[in-house]
């Protein structure tokens, strides 16, 4: 993991009116403001962008966007373009997140369009990508999430794809209180590696690689021992600031521990 960014991302999904998201970030500041050795971000619903916007400058938290349209502008009815997430500061976007690929029938070609409009506007895409259980046990999960990168990230420069994040996440793990075993992240991060390295060559060694999937504060410290595993991409536990901030110093090995507290 030496020489790539450590990076914490939450997803805060539908959730959170402006109020809340206002509450939110002045409590969440407070508790992380003497992290220096991570990148953290926060992916909020479009309609909290702005207000985060003016809560977080000149803090040290990122904000991102959950989805974005691959156009860049026009007649295209609930649309969000890549220049109003730039308007309101964000400077990241998740991209294919399971949950849009099977609620909103979002294709692996639309996928790899977005990730292009992202990139061409410099907006850092964080790609999401990682198999359903039924595959997972037929043991296809490896060629699912590897077809996957490939499909979205294919015909890029090197240049461009050393921009980018990828977040490995298991349906199966989204949401369930099931984590997937730290030895299963690092294997298909790894995996995604090598299918970086085919795309990119040794510039995949830089590219961020996440895992996702009920991540907690518990849990994360032992993640973050894989090799492979760069960081996380957190829902549920992003909700509450307190919770995210203790999960971040978990993440950071010379903070205090979650049994300490913070
Ligand atoms: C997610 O939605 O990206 C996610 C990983 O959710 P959770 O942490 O709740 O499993």
């Amino acid at each position: 993991m030496a020489n790539r960014r450590t990076v914490i991302a939450g997803n805060w999904k539908m959730f959170k009116t402006t109020g809340e998201a206002t509450d939110y970030a002045v409590r969440f500041l407070e508790e992380v403001k003497e992290v220096t050795d991570l990148d953290i971000i926060l992916c909020a619903p479009f309609t909290a962008l702005y207000t985060l916007k003016n809560e977080l400058e000149e803090s040290i938290v990122h904000l991102g966007a959950q989805n974005m349209a691959w156009a860049d502008q026009g007649a295209y009815t609930g649309e969000i373009s890549a220049q109003m997430l730039l308007d309101v500061a964000c400077t990241y976007v998740i991209l294919g997140h399971s949950e849009r690929r099977e609620m909103f029938g979002e294709t692996d070609e639309e996928i790899a369009k977005k990730v292009r409009q992202a990139l061409a506007t410099g907006l850092t895409p964080i790609v999401c990508c990682g198999e359903n259980l039924n595959l997972r046990e037929e043991g296809k999960a490896v060629e699912r999430v590897q077809g996957q990168v490939t499909r979205a990230l294919e015909g890029l420069s090197t240049e461009e794809l050393s921009k980018i994040i990828v977040a490995y996440e298991p349906i199966w793990a989204i949401g369930t209180g099931k984590t997937a075993s730290s030895k299963d992240a690092q294997e298909m991060c790894a995996s995604i590696r090598a299918t970086l390295k085919v795309l990119m060559g040794l510039a995949a060694e830089k590219v961020p690689i996440l895992y996702g999937g009920s991540v907690k504060a518990e849990n994360i410290a032992e993640l973050m021992t894989e090799p492979d595993v760069d960081g996380a991409l957190v829902g549920g536990a992003s909700l509450d600031p307190l919770s995210f901030a203790k999960l971040i110093l978990n993440a950071v090995p010379s903070s205090v521990s979650v049994e300490e507290g913070i």
